[in-house]
Formats: C-alpha cells, sequence, structure tokens
C-alpha cells in the first residue's frame, strides 16, 4: 500500500492512483503512484538540500563517512526514549524504518525497548555498525517486499530473504534457537529474540 515509483521508458499507461509525473530527457518518464496519498514531495532549490536537513532534523545519512559514532552516543546519552522509537524518528540517523531497525537490533542484540541513555558503549557502536551494514544490504538486495513493494522497474526486492527477526513471530531466532516474540512499542509492532536481546 505503500507509495510506489515506476520508470516507462517511452509511453505512461493511464494509472488511477498516478499523482506524480518526472519527465527525462531521453524521453522517460518516472511515475510516482500512491493510493493512499501518504507520500509528501518537496522540491528544493539547488544548494538547499543541507539546509533542509537542518530544518528537517533529519539525522545523516547511513554511511560511514557522514554517520559520526562520537555524535550518535552523545545524542543517545541525553535521551531516555526507547532505543527503537529514537532511531524510528529519523534524527540520530536518516533511513531506518520499522523492518529494518527490528533487524538492526537484533543484530546488535539491544532489546528494543531499552532507554536510550542506558546503552553501553558498546551496544552504541554495535547499533550504529549494524544500521550501516543493515541499510547497505537493503540498498544492495532492491529493498524488501513483504506485501507489494516493489522498484521502478516492476523488480522485487530480496532483502526479505536476509531478515533475521522481522516477520518472524514464532520462529526460532537463527542465533540461538529461541522463539522469536512480537509486542506492541510506540504503536508499531516489534520483533525479537528475548534470550538475544535482553531488556537488561
Ligand atoms: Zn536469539
Amino acid at each position: 500500500m505503500e507509495g510506489k515509483y515506476f520508470y516507462y521508458p517511452d509511453q505512461v499507461p493511464e494509472r488511477k492512483h498516478a499523482h506524480v509525473f518526472i519527465e527525462f530527457e531521453d524521453g522517460g518518464t518516472l511515475v510516482y503512484e500512491d493510493v493512499r496519498k501518504f507520500g509528501t514531495m518537496e522540491l528544493l532549490a539547488p544548494g538547499l538540500l543541507e539546509a533542509y536537513f537542518v530544518s528537517k532534523k533529519l539525522g545523516p545519512e547511513p554511511r560511514e563517512q557522514d554517520f559520526d559514532l562520537q555524535s550518535f552516543q552523545t545524542a543517545l546519552a541525553k535521551s531516555k526514549k526507547p532505543i527503537k522509537s529514537h532511531l524510528l524518528d529519523q534524527t540520530l540517523v536518516a533511513g531506518l524504518g520499522n523492518i529494518y531497525v527490528d533487524e538492526v537490533l537484533w543484530r546488535a542484540q539491544v532489546h528494543p525497548a531499552r532507554s536510550s541513555q542506558t546503552l553501553t558503549a558498546e551496544e552504541t557502536k554495535a547499533i550504529h555498525d549494524q544500521t550501516i551494514a543493515v541499510l547497505g544490504q537493503a540498498v544492495e538486495k532492491g529493498g524488501s517486499t513483504i506485501r507489494t513493494y516493489t522498484n521502478a522497474f516492476g523488480e522485487d526486492g530480496t532483502m526479505q530473504d536476509f531478515h533475521q527477526v522481522y516477520d518472524k513471530t514464532g520462529q526460532a531466532c537463527s542465533r540461538c534457537g529461541t522463539i522469536i516474540e512480537k509486542f506492541q512499542l510506540g504503536g508499531r509492532g516489534t520483533h525479537f529474540c528475548p534470550q538475544c536481546q535482553r531488556r537488561g
């Protein structure tokens, strides 16, 4: 049900939920479709990108050269928010949604409800490193096709084949064999291994 992009090299077919058409000089068109109309789009003048990130309080890109461990640690130390909710709000680092945040915390072996300021330096580093790794891998695999997601060429992503915890409720944890559980945190379905990710 999420917003989707479709690329058409020449003719654009009639589509009911097509809202934005971006035409390229070579004749191709990128079409944005959004059944629920939850998506937003903003056009920025050249040079305004950085100011835009600041105004939206968006954290850095999840790449080694942008995502600074020291600043991440400083921000966490000042916050009582559950780590999952904090990672989802995009202020610490941009790009983590509900699927990948569960994957990152499972890999880092941190319980999603842990208060940000109780995390050890070791745990913080693990979350930082796994965020870069998981999002890098997700891009490489073309995203996760859980229900309807496809890329602009109509192709499914394959990242879901590498999920260890998301949507695995009732299955054995691949690391320790304990059954994966699901609970609600901040209104979001949250998957975790009660053995690998202790509340602490
Ligand atoms: Zn486990």
